[in-house]
């Protein structure tokens, strides 16, 4: 049997999950298959490989598995939801992995569970590759999120707007507790729910708050923290969520719910994707507030863990939330130096990173190409050239790059030292929506997988220069630009 359960959320109270077997399918194969992460969790390879497809998709359920849907709630746009819950997607079981974490194997796409409401319980193939090859990206990238350890091809269709492939993509994650978890039980006034949740959660992912005075505050610290971090690293990728739903906001801090994400091309902070989010809530620039936002309806739920007084357990979480905007501001600094090669702090390093930004955007400049185009500029002035052509209006690259220097001349970094420093934090490669695009339609129209497997491996290996595979870092041609992009829920 290639995994070893240890199931802890199951072993919850009765009101956290449903009990519930995924619908077998009719053909399940791989289409996907993540080698080195299944090393990772400690699986037995050949055994993956032989009975996994089965696994994988629900068919066989193997040994010490107790499968179940998670209860959750949560604010969708805005809006509270008091059930949601894993409407398509069956926690298989946790392993230990070999690192000595512990991960869930979860199934998205698995059949209806007592949470599907309308829906089918199903997902459609390009959706799964989307979300796989995004993840993995991320990863690569350095930034946490959720795995992916395969995608099987369940051999039926999904009906959407019209019949397409189904699959069931397998998620890892060191928890899928969300804020909106925390949610289900507040909106039911269940506090002896909550406090089992925060004990589970401190247990599992925060161990350092179990010893806190106030356990639920230092829980709300830490988890403000990491969301802080992961929303900074977000944006010095380009990366845009696309549905910050406090159901799609884990409280490990790993990046979840890959539905309509995207990455920029040119810079602008007010770039939406998503086909659902009209009045632009979650555009890049917004998602650090909509990140605060968030964890402010997570405090709430903790209030009662947090103090006798309500008065006094509001003022608490209101100073943690508080520090939200400074963590968020000094660790996208911390990353804009990185990015711009400063091994030093000045006081003028934001206006510095934000008036590159600010020409940017002026001038459509693309993100990822104008900082990778730095690495070299770090190294030898006459990669200038190529780097100003990005600028609409090149004088303001030029007169950009003129304070950069002298701020770099009192930077002890040697030339050489800083560009390779730059070149592994200002990735060449990205998913680029188009090419993503391009990918998903080859495998779902045309059963043609090569284009998927030729970007996968591009996009994770990001900080490497590879000249054959140029095609993959440039901007999509006006005919090839993706303007919108779907959650295929
Ligand atoms: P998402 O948009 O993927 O974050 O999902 C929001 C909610 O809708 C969750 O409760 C999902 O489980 C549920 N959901 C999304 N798609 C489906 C589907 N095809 N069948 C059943 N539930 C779904
Ligand atoms: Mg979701």
């Amino acid at each position: 049997m290639p995994f070893r359960f240890d199931n802890s959320y199951r072993r919850l109270p009765d009101r956290f999950h449903a009990r519930v077997l995924p619908t077998p399918v009719a053909d399940p194969r791989f289409v996907a298959l993540n080698r080195p992460l299944a090393t990772e969790l400690g699986l037995d390879l050949a055994a993956l490989e032989e009975h996994g497809a089965a696994i994988l998709v629900g068919n066989r359920i193997p040994e010490g598995a107790e499968p179940i849907a998670m209860a959750y709630a949560g604010h969708q746009f805005g809006q509270f939801v008091p059930q949601l819950g894993d409407g398509r997607a069956i926690l298989l079981g946790e392993v230990i992995d070999r690192a000595g974490r512990r991960r869930d194997i979860h199934l998205k796409g698995a059949g209806q569970t007592p949470f599907s409401r309308r829906g089918d319980g199903r997902a459609a193939l390009g959706p799964a590759l989307r979300e796989y090859v995004i993840s993995e990206a991320m990863h690569a990238l350095g930034i946490p999120t959720t795995r992916s350890l395969a995608v099987v091809a369940t051999g039926e269709p999904v009906y959407r707007d019209k019949a397409l492939p189904g699959a069931v993509l397998t998620r890892v994650a060191a928890s899928h507790v969300r804020v909106g978890t925390f949610q289900y039980f507040a909106a039911r006034g269940d506090t002896e729910g909550l406090r089992e949740l925060v004990a589970h959660v401190i247990d599992r992912l925060y161990p350092d708050a179990a010893g806190a005075a106030t356990p639920a505050l230092a829980l709300l610290e830490a988890v403000v923290a990491r969301q802080a971090r992961l929303v900074a690293q977000w944006l010095h990728v380009g990366f845009i969520h696309g549905v910050m739903n406090t159901d799609n906001m884990a409280i490990s801090g790993e990046t979840i719910d890959y539905g309509p994400c995207a990455f920029m091309d040119e810079y602008d902070p007010a770039t939406v994707f998503s086909s659902i989010d009209q009045r632009g809530r979650y555009a890049y620039g917004n998602q650090p507030a909509i990140a605060q936002w968030n964890l402010a309806r997570f405090a709430e739920t903790l209030l009662p863990l947090m103090d006798p007084s309500e008065d006094r357990a509001i003022e608490r979480a209101t100073a943690v939330l508080g520090s939200f905007a400074a963590l968020f501001d000094q660790q996208w600094l911390e990353g804009m130096r990185r990015k711009l090669g400063l091994a030093t702090a000045e006081d003028g390093d934001v206006a510095l990173a934000q008036d590159l930004l600010e020409a940017m955007q002026a001038s459509s400049a693309d993100f990822t190409l104008t900082f990778r185009g730095l690495c070299g500029a770090a190294r030898d002035p006459a990669a200038d050239a190529a780097l100003r052509k990005l600028f609409a209006n090149p004088a303001a690259c030029d007169a950009w790059l003129v304070r950069w220097r002298e701020r770099l001349a009192r930077d002890p970094l040697a030339a050489p030292e800083r560009a390779a420093r730059m070149r592994a934090v200002n990735p060449a490669f990205i998913p680029r929506n188009h090419r993503v695009e391009q990918a998903l339609d080859a495998a779902v129209d045309r059963g043609d997988l090569a284009p998927f497997e030729e970007l996968l491996e591009v996009v994770i290996r990001p900080f490497e220069d590879r000249p054959a595979l140029a095609r993959y870092s440039t901007p999509p041609q006006p005919e090839e630009r993706v303007l919108q992009t779907f959650c295929g829920t």
